[in-house]
């Protein structure tokens, strides 16, 4: 069995193939220098960039995995959630491809192709295990009984986390995307010269709020000479904050279930400072933590083909008609049932 997968929920084309052998190969074109002109994403360009990258990335990953596309057994890709128009044209693209080949297709959930991205590596995490998903749009906590069986256990009643360091970052100047541009800005800043809150630590839930950090970094930035040291020491206490913050929610996540499996995904954990955070916190209670290796932690299409191979093994697939979900709950998902 061999799957092709398609990921173009945002603003990158990620295209991949994954097999009984593994990752055969993997394409990924970033739009991000397009987008950074206008400070974000912009939906009507990114579809238009899909479309032109998709056919090219795929050509490319057949010919760097040495197959054709008569020994593919399934074309996977995300149908949600993300950008509409995005998401159309990766459907459109797997499905009638899907339909020339003579082979099923299913779509498949952005954010269980983020939290299946630890699978990838040599040493994967067993099920079960709580996930900590930080990206873009998503600060989830998820109790994962297995693939398919996803029970919300908290999430951000505001920003992300991922938006919180992009929003940070632009008012700090730092440019787009902002989450590894402040990361890089934070490593000269002193830990000791601010102190950011740690948003609804203090209570009981495993809920997030970023949205005041990011007003705090702004009050401080306005309270001082925002100099090159300054603005360091700013994006150093937020991300210090941010770690800090999700540390303690992942720490009481495991406590109440009871697990000593974390695994985490999604852009923000490619950060070091959390990664170094979550590991010191795991340490203490002889927890394991598990990340994607660096660049599957944001979009790629290596953690929809490893989803859709998954799914499609057991059996699942979808009809002919082309589904993009720009909203779709995680815990709405099932488990594939071998049939
Ligand atoms: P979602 O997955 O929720 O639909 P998305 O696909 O846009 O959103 P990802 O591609 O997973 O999100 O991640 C992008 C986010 O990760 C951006 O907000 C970016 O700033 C952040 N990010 C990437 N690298 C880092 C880093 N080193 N430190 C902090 N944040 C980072
Ligand atoms: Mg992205
Ligand atoms: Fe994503």
């Amino acid at each position: 069995p061999l799957v092709l997968g398609i990921e173009t929920s945002c603003d990158e084309t990620g295209v991949a193939l994954y097999g009984k052998r593994g990752l055969l190969a993997d394409a990924l074109y970033s739009q991000i220098d397009m987008h950074a002109e206008y400070g974000g994403v912009v939906p009507e360009l990114a579809s238009r960039d899909h479309v032109r990258k998709l056919i090219p990335l795929i050509k490319q990953c057949f010919a760097n995995a040495s197959v054709t596309s008569r020994e593919l057994s399934g074309v996977a890709y995300t149908s949600g959630p993300g950008l509409v128009g995005a998401l159309f044209a990766g459907a459109s693209v797997a499905r009638s491809l899907a339909y020339a080949w003579d082979i099923p297709s299913i779509g498949i959930h952005h954010m269980e192709g983020h939290l299946l991205a630890p699978m990838l590596e040599t040493t994967p995490p067993s099920f079960p295990f709580v996930a900590l998903l930080v990206s873009g749009g998503h600060t989830q906590l998820i109790k994962v009984n297995q693939i398919g069986d996803y029970q919300l256990l908290g999430e951000s009643l505001d920003d992300a986390a991922g938006e919180a360091f992009d929003k940070t970052a632009k008012l700090l100047n730092l440019g787009y995307p902002g989450g590894p541009a402040l990361a890089a800005c934070a490593k000269n800043g002193n830990p000791e010269r601010f102190n950011f809150p740690r948003p609804m630590t203090n209570r009981p839930g495993l809920d997030f709020s970023f949205s005041g950090l990011k007003t705090f970094a702004l009050t401080t930035s306005q309270q001082h000479a925002l100099d090159e040291q300054t603005c360091a020491d700013i994006a150093r206490a937020f991300e210090d904050a941010v770690a800090d913050t999700l540390a303690m929610k992942c720490k009481r996540a495991l406590t109440q279930t009871g697990l000593s499996t974390l695994v985490v995904a999604g852009g923000v954990s490619a950060n070091q400072r959390l990664r170094k955070t979550l590991d010191q916190m795991a340490k203490e209670i002889s927890a394991k933590v598990f990340y994607p290796r660096h660049e599957f932690c944001t979009d790629n299409g290596a953690m929809i083909a490893y989803a859709g191979y998954q799914r499609l093994l057991a059996g699942e697939f979808d009809e002919l008609s082309i589904k993009a979900r720009p909203r779709w709950l995680l815990s709405a998902l099932n488990t594939p049932q071998p049939k």
